[in-house]
């Protein structure tokens, strides 16, 4: 605890949507504010996805930390990669400098990709959690295609031309449609001598629906969101398979447990979620998806100074038809959890009582295609006339507003709102380059 004459340290561990909204409920109060992130940004992961087929560079959805903390004089920004805490010493352990001392710990390290016990995956398939890993993916792809121009074998050439992405949820549907609008309307003119009708999305789920977030606990089988999801993106051309669990990914072939195999160039593991890998070193017992337990007012019951928020943390309460599960991995939950953990510590350091967490849900949206995303809302939805879902246009529309408001810094946005307003206009997918990081499996496809 700090002395009378100290103001509390309080130390917040990643600068994603959970560790912004503790700065911003923190800045300019009196406590010193220290975040720390192995990255120099903070990413706005929801339009990864933008980045991987080519419609926005990186730099447009990263905003530099240091640049955010500008407006709060009782903060700092330290780039460091968090080892661990030890929490008798009050110390977080990170990689390569001196261990930093806390009054109060907000961990909010977000979240990694899980394969369901089968990490050999993550060697043969693409995933999507930061910056590097889409520009990868959107370098990948280009190459397949780059290999296909001069591909002489017409079975090669298929494979090459064909993505699978595997986990039909938000972040699958938003790749699979994006895909066949990058292909139908940029490739196609990109690669003239290869034939388009050739290039395969092939959106891959082991469950027997799409877009579980979206499903509709009063009804038995899919939602008219479920069903409208796979209508457009089946209308657009992408093909689905439900029931289809993946064994293995080996030489570009997913093998499927019933046997099946899919030759494609690029698989991307689109399938799992797991708490960051920072929870692994932090010596506590680990919940369902490697997240760690907090109590209801957010933190750790055998330590109640430190906070654990966002992806990382696992609290039951959120409410779905008769059940209550943990609150979902969406950036809503990180941005309300911090914010109580925020206040919380003001709370004791003041002496008083911590609140317990509560959940204001505001829905869920995900984008399709072009001119088209659904919304879910637990209110009524005025562009649905009084029913409970939105979707298609007024849902896009929604969809672009939101994100745009949510995206850090002013050049982001407008950089943004262009570059969706030409691709409107144009059709056109401005940032189809090879840039940055390349992949050890793009290297090989290259050589070959
Ligand atoms: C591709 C994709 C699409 C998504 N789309 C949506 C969507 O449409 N809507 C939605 O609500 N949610 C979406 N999400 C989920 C949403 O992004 C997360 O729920 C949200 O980011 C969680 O916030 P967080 O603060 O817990 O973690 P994050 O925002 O992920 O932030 C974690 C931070 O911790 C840092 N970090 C991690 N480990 C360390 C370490 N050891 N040392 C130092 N720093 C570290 C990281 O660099 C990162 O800056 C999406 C996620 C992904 C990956």
């Amino acid at each position: 605890m700090a002395t009378a004459t100290q103001r509390p340290k309080v130390v917040i561990v990643g600068a994603g949507f959970g560790g912004l909204s503790a700065l911003k409920t923190l800045g300019n109060k009196a406590v010193d504010v220290l975040l720390v992130d192995r990255n120099n940004y903070h990413g706005f992961w929801p339009l990864l996805y933008q980045v991987a087929t080519g419609q926005l560079d990186s730099a447009s959805i990263a905003y530099p930390i240091r640049g955010l903390i500008h407006s709060y004089k009782n903060a700092d920004f330290q780039l460091a990669d968090v080892s661990g805490v030890d929490f008798a010493g009050k110390q977080v352990q990170i990689e390569n400098g001196a261990p930093i001392p806390y009054d109060y710990l907000i961990l909010a390290a977000g979240s990694a990709q899980f394969y369901f016990g089968n990490d050999a995956l993550a060697e043969t398939t693409f995933s999507m959690k930061d910056v590097d890993q889409a520009e990868e993916l959107r370098n990948h792809v280009i190459a397949a295609f780059e290999k296909a121009q001069t591909e002489t074998d017409p079975e090669k050439r298929k494979q090459l031309m064909t993505v699978a992405i595997v986990g039909g949820g938000p972040t699958g549907v938003e790749l699979a449609g994006a895909y066949v609008e990058l292909f139908k309307y940029n490739f196609k003119r990109d690669f003239p001598s290869l034939d388009m009708a050739q290039a395969r999305v092939i959106l891959i789920e082991a469950m027997g629906n799409i877009m579980l977030p979206f499903s509709d606990p009063a009804i038995k089988g899919p939602s008219p969101l479920q069903k409208s999801t796979a209508k457009v993106l089946e209308d657009r051309g992408v093909e689905i398979m439900l029931n289809a669990a993946v064994d293995s990914v080996a030489d570009n072939v997913v093998n499927f447990k019933d046997g099946r195999t899919l030759a494609a160039g690029t698989v991307i593991w689109a399938a799992g979620v797991r708490g960051a890998m920072l929870g692994d070193k932090l010596g506590l017992t680990l919940q369902r998806g490697a997240r760690v337990q907090v109590n209801e007012e957010l933190n750790l019951p055998e330590h109640p100074d430190v906070f654990v928020v966002g992806d990382m943390a696992y609290l039951e309460g959120f409410k779905w038809g008769d059940r209550v599960m943990a609150y979902p991995q969406v950036a809503q939950v990180a941005v309300q959890m911090a914010k109580q953990a925020a206040e919380n510590i003001m709370v004791i350091a003041a002496g008083g009582q911590p609140s317990k967490f509560k959940y204001k849900d505001k829905g869920s949206m995900a984008i399709i295609g072009r001119n088209a995303a659904i919304v879910s809302s637990s209110k009524p939805i005025p562009m649905k006339m009084g029913t409970r879902w939105g979707t298609f246009f007024p849902g896009w529309v929604m969809w672009l507003v939101v994100h745009v408001m949510f995206l850090q810094g002013w050049r982001n946005r407008f950089v943004s709102i262009f570059n969706w307003m030409f691709n409107w206009m144009n059709k056109d997918r401005g940032v189809r380059v090879m840039t940055g990081k390349v992949d050890e499996k793009t290297e090989k496809l290259i050589a070959s």
